[in-house]
């Protein structure tokens, strides 16, 4: 299974940089788990192959490449881009983003070849199948409804967690997968603000460290992803202090797992 997390971010001398503003993990140049920079770095192949998009949740910096994602493929598309989300994000998208206000309702428009849109609803704890991949998602602990994932392709499974504070369904779903070769692991805080992760939802090194006590399979790799840009030397600093066994995931990196 090829994983990489698109870049999102340009440094000073215009490359991609390690911060990651924005969320998509793609797999296989073919599936994409949130639309935060897909339409912004994705390769020309991972942009003629992706027609499958599952969402964590609709937080912008996991949604924002959306809309700009169909848009560019609006007039060349065969077959629609399918979004795999449950009833209230597809409801948040529908009010708030695909509204002609801020963006146009593509669900209801057609190019030559149909619908350039379809949502496939799904209810957050049961299995989506997709491409050739065998989805399981898992409802975890945000402000607003959010999922995360474990993905198997027939040979090996990763997990995912998306945004998250404290959860245990994950844990417990990532505990009986066979095969697990990967987590990704959100730690958008550093300690210092522990209370802001906890009042926004999300996790910080102290956080993450009680997470994994409850990760019992020793050996596969652990990636942290979602990384406040401006937190992120803090928080790799106090990951490697802490949690030696957590591996900062690099942006823009194809890993093959
Ligand atoms: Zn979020």
């Amino acid at each position: 299974m090829r994983i990489q997390i698109l870049p999102s971010t340009i440094d000073e001398n215009g490359r991609a940089s390690k911060r990651q503003h924005l969320m998509s993990l793609v797999i296989d140049d073919r599936v994409a788990i949130d639309a935060g920079s897909l339409a912004f770095s994705c390769t020309d192949l991972q942009r003629s192959q992706i027609r499958d998009i599952i969402l964590t949740h609709t937080h912008l910096d996991h949604i924002a490449g959306l809309p700009l994602f169909i848009d560019d493929l609006f007039s060349t598309l065969e077959r629609p881009i399918c979004v795999h989300a449950t009833h209230e994000m597809i409801e948040i998208l529908e009010r708030n983003i695909f509204n002609w206000e801020v963006y146009p309702k593509f669900s209801e428009l057609e190019n030559d070849h149909g619908k350039v849109l379809e949502y496939r609803e799904f209810e957050a704890g049961s299995h989506l199948s997709l491409d050739g991949l065998s989805v399981k998602s898992i409802p975890v602990n945000h402000q607003v409804n959010a999922c995360g994932y474990v993905v198997e392709d027939g040979d090996i499974a990763i997990a995912i967690t998306g945004d998250t504070a404290e959860t245990d369904g994950f844990w417990a779903e990532c505990n009986s997968t066979a095969n697990l070769a990967a987590v990704f692991v959100e730690c958008a805080f550093p300690n210092e603000l522990d209370e802001l992760a906890k009042v926004s939802c999300h996790l910080s090194p102290n956080r993450l460290g009680a997470e994994l006590g409850k990760l019992t399979d020793e050996n596969c790799k652990l990636y942290v992803i979602n990384l406040k840009p401006m937190y992120r030397d803090k928080i790799i600093a106090q990951l490697a202090n802490e949690l030696p066994r957590a591996e900062i995931l690099e942006v823009g990196r194809v890993y093959v797992l």
